[in-house]
């Protein structure tokens, strides 16, 4: 039985890879950051009816030496570093516990990994958001970086140490360049999951209207559940390399909210408003990503739809609202 350790377990591609793991035979084990909010902390894992079968384990990305007990305890075959501040908007906030957790948290664990788990497959959570103020029209796995949040900054670096470490130290280290990628357990912060609830709010009374930031930024979203496939599959590989997973379909925020309120029968037009609170600092206004290397050389291929996943998200925030109503 091959053995998983996830950091970022409790996030959304925690819990899809820890299913997809758990479907696979895998024992899936997930470090757990102490938080004083602990009964939330397994709502992901507990919506797919997992919840019981990953083994958590007390650690910190910040902390190297509870890192290096997490390895030497679960012993892992494989280590999925999922674990960030993850949203761009909050790195502006907290540049420097963006910087702690979701550069150097990378770094204290590619290091515990290097002294006490060599021999382990490492899968680093890179994002698209690294080519930030894009330098090239469709981005790919060539495209060079121009991050444009401290957010970006700190995967930056991280991605680099990915493959600084695999360079050094012959290290089975791969890096996933990811782009956005949704689905109902998405973060409600996140723009496609706040758009969705806001749909069913609005469609059950709850509220109605939805205060929004740019609504021309575009993004390629595919579904999380078609992500984290890709992940496992590039530890399968024989000689580790970094991948880009994207649909290769760019849409805009505007474009989404159209979609997700046409879902519930409605029209976004008389419900959207503009905040300039949701604007940032620096905006990445187009991401567009092309993964031909991981379709040829991982047999990658998205499976959900942009449609099909909306309707999706949709139909699970109103079902959300109406159990609470
Ligand atoms: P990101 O690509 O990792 O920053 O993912 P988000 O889902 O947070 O944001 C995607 C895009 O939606 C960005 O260009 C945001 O500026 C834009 N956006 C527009 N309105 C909103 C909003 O109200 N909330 C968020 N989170 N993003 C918004």
């Amino acid at each position: 039985m091959k053995r998983a350790l996830i950091t970022g377990v409790t996030g959304q591609d925690g819990a899809y890879l820890s299913q997809l793991l758990l479907a696979k035979g895998y024992a899936v084990f997930g470090l757990l950051r102490r938080s004083a909010s602990a009964d939330v902390i397994a709502e992901r894992l507990r919506w797919l009816g997992i919840a019981g079968q990953v083994t958590l384990v007390d650690g910190n990305l910040t902390d190297i030496s509870s890192l290096i007990r997490a390895l030497n305890e679960t012993a892992p075959d494989e280590i999925y570093n999922l674990g960030a501040q993850s949203f761009v908007k909050a790195s502006w906030n907290q540049p420097l516990l963006t910087g702690q957790v979701t550069a150097m948290g990378a770094a204290n664990l590619l290091e515990a990994v290097r002294l006490v788990r060599p021999q382990a497959r490492f899968y680093q959570a890179s994002s698209s958001e690294m080519y930030g103020l894009i330098q090239e029209k469709v981005q790919s796995e060539k495209t060079p970086f121009y991050p444009r949040s401290p957010y970006a900054v700190a995967k930056l670096y991280a991605h680099w140490l990915t493959v600084n470490y695999r360079e050094s130290f012959g290290m089975h280290a791969s890096s996933g360049i990811l782009f956005n990628h949704e689905s109902p357990l998405r973060g409600i912060e996140f723009v496609t999951r706040k758009v969705t609830d806001g749909v069913a709010r609005i469609k059950l009374g709850l509220a109605t209207e939805l205060a929004m930031g740019n609504l021309d930024a575009t993004r390629d979203w595919g579904h999380a559940r078609d992500y984290v496939e890709g992940m496992w599959r590039m530890l399968q590989q024989d000689v580790a390399d970094d991948y880009v997973l994207a649909t290769g379909r760019t849409t805009s925020v505007r474009e989404f909210c159209r979609l997700a309120f046409a879902h519930a029968g409605l029209d976004y037009e008389r419900h959207v408003k503009t905040d300039v609170a949701f604007l940032r600092p620096a905006e990445v206004d187009v991401l567009h990503g092309a993964a031909r290397k991981a379709r040829e050389k991982l047999g990658w291929t998205p499976a959900t739809s942009l449609e099909t996943m909306v309707a999706e998200m949709v139909d699970a925030d109103l079902a959300r609202h109406r159990a609470r109503m």
